[in-house]
């Protein structure tokens, strides 16, 4: 069965075409700048890139040019759409209505809609292309795979905020978590590549991306995660603050003349490693560049930000009593050596210990880094979320 994975933004939408038997990616890309005037990366598998600047108003011109490239007589990787069986769509918001994946119906769009003012800026671009991709394969069935649905096994007292409980009756404000799809797939790969029993488990996640969360799996159940009702909550990110005092608000506010929103922005797009570095780069490359030249603010960004993550561990060590496997994954958690050893460093009283030379040879494999006799595994996991999506697309039709 041939699933293709959508994932659309505002302006962009990234794709693969997913062959579910053999799991192999048939083709993948993304466009990009629709609505401004338009780029289509197209590869096919084996091949090379194909880039074409060209016209995409609307998002669904946009997926009918992949479609095309998908159906190409000389570079296409299928000979027309009936050989699509089904597309499984990204969604980052699925409130409490969703706590897993669903065939999209018109009943579930209207439920997807009603979730879009806790997500402003994602849900009504997934809605979008969910929409445009039904009008141009009518009868295809379509799947929604959400970031939040993982996170819904969380009890009580790990979602509610310490806010006055009115706000979680009329506003649904709670502790939501995203990157769920990667958070369950890499438990459960975790479990099978340590030939752990998932169902009797206690693994703490670390997604280390651009975008960086931490989950508690127990038994196979998320049972607390760092990000909260959006994505600005737990660790130091690329250019997000991560936890913070909320009176800072306020003070910064007054302090440089800027709105709420304004604030919020700087949170979210000028703060974690850019903003500790002074504007400096995101890219945990460019970091160790910096460290290796002696910059000062380098090393405290890089520091603040294996901190809060050795933090977090501590605590969903806490949360479970106990853990059994630490799985890293996502770009920084997959490739950056430095992180992965000053994380550890820190969890040496829970007998961790890991095995430098591996770490240092590590790039996105699959690896074991603990040592034998250390107390808890500690493994590289690579995530696939495409993947994790076209298997539960596959689940449902
Ligand atoms: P993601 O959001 O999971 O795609 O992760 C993207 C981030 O991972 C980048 O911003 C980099 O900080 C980091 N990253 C990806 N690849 C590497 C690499 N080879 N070496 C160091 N950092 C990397």
């Amino acid at each position: 069965m041939n699933v293709l994975v959508i994932n659309c933004g505002s302006s962009s939408l990234k794709y693969q075409l997913i062959d579910s038997e053999s799991e192999a990616v048939l083709a993948k890309g993304l466009c990009e700048r629709i609505g401004i005037d338009g780029r289509l990366v197209y590869q096919k598998a084996g091949l090379d890139k194909e880039i074409t600047e060209t016209d995409m108003p609307t998002h669904k011109q946009a997926i009918q040019l992949v479609i095309d490239a998908l159906i190409n007589p000389t570079t296409g990787a299928i000979k027309s759409l009936e050989e699509i069986d089904a597309v499984g769509h990204r969604v980052v918001h699925g409130g409490e209505k969703f706590a897993s994946s669903v065939v999209l119906t018109d009943e579930v769009l209207k439920a997807i809609e009603e979730c879009n003012d806790l997500a402003p800026l994602h849900n009504p671009a997934n809605l979008i292309g969910i929409n445009a991709c039904k009008e141009l394969m009518p009868n295809v069935p379509m799947v929604g795979v959400f970031d939040t649905a993982f996170h819904q096994t969380m009890p009580e007292k790990a979602y509610l905020y310490g806010l006055p409980y009115e706000y979680y009756e009329k506003y649904k404000v709670r502790r939501y978590g995203f990157h769920g799809t990667s958070h369950s797939f890499v438990s459960k790969e975790t479990a099978n590549f340590l030939n752990m029993d998932l169902n009797n488990s206690k693994i703490i996640v670390a997604h280390l991306g651009n975008g960086a969360s931490i989950s508690a799996v127990l038994n196979g159940e998320c049972v607390d995660t760092s990000m909260g009702l959006t994505p600005l909550e737990g660790l130091v990110m690329g250019t997000r603050s991560g936890d913070l005092d909320p009176a800072i608000i306020e003070f910064i506010a007054n302090k440089e003349n800027l709105s709420i929103s304004e604030v919020l922005n700087v949170l979210n797009k000028k703060s974690g490693m850019t903003g500790l570095q002074k504007g400096g780069s995101s890219d945990f490359r460019d970091v160790q560049d910096e460290i290796k030249k002696g910059n000062k603010l380098a090393v405290y960004a890089m520091d603040v930000f294996c901190y809060r993550v050795a933090k977090y561990i501590g605590s969903y060590v806490a949360a479970m009593n106990g853990v059994d496997a630490i799985a890293f994954t996502a770009g920084i958690g997959e490739n950056v050596a430095m992180v992965r050893r000053k994380v550890c460093e820190y969890l040496g009283y829970l007998g961790i210990s890991i095995d430098e030379e591996t770490n240092l040879k590590t790039f996105g494999d699959e690896v074991v880094l603990s040592t034998p006799d250390s107390k808890v595994k500690v493994a590289v996991v690579p995530t696939n979320e495409e993947l994790a999506i076209a298997r539960e697309t596959v689940a449902l039709v």
